[in-house]
């Protein structure tokens, strides 16, 4: 799968089909996996950042979140089969959680949004194993990765807005395989 660069984040051009195909799989398979979903505002900000856009880039899939990314493909004669959301790859991936009884840890977004969050996952998806949970307003991001990685959930939902999520994700996903993905503001609206 050839990546498509645009600005220099290098997307994916999967179908949605042939992404929610990988990611079922990977997690069949408790992969350790990074997903990145940039939207034309953070392609901006790794043309700034070189530290971030080589996290960016060497993340397993990069998925373009927004409209914009198309419509840049587009014009760069490069075109790209759809727009993924971050939003649509969250609640595909809480779905077949719950399908496959996987084990999930939920970090970031404030204390009464993580709490809603992990309410509703309760209710509507209660095969999941909820692993553990930590809003995103933290001081020590060690302490935060050693009770992740003592949970070894199989999906990791970081949700500390960008790039401080994918920072995090790049120190810390070697030391336990799950897949971890950058949700920004979706606990947000997860929660209702
Ligand atoms: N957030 C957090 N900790 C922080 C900063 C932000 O948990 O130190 C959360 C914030 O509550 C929100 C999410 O990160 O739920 C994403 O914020 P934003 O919408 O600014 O990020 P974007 O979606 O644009 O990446």
């Amino acid at each position: 799968n050839n990546r498509i660069n645009i600005l220099g984040t290098e997307f994916d051009n999967f179908t949605e089909e042939e992404f929610h195909q990988l990611l079922k799989t990977d997690l069949s398979q408790h992969a350790n996996k990074f997903i990145v979903t940039p939207n034309p505002e953070i392609v901006l900000s790794a043309r700034e950042n070189t530290r971030f856009s080589n996290i960016v880039n060497n993340a397993d899939y990069v998925i373009p979140d927004g409209i914009g990314i198309i419509k840049g493909a587009n014009m760069l004669d490069t075109p790209m089969h759809e727009r993924l959301t971050g939003f649509d790859t969250l609640m595909f991936l809480i779905k077949q959680a719950n399908e496959q009884h996987a084990k999930v840890y939920l970090l970031g977004a404030k204390p009464e949004v993580i709490n809603a969050s992990v309410a509703r996952i309760k209710r509507e998806f209660p095969k999941i194993d909820l692993v553990g949970y930590h809003d995103g307003y933290f001081k020590d991001d060690q302490k935060i990765a050693d009770d992740i990685i003592e949970k070894n959930p199989d999906i990791v939902l970081v949700a500390l807005g960008s790039p401080k999520q994918e920072f995090f994700i790049n120190q810390y996903r070697d030391q336990c395989d799950a897949i971890w993905i950058g949700v920004g503001g979706s606990f947000d609206v997860f929660s209702g």
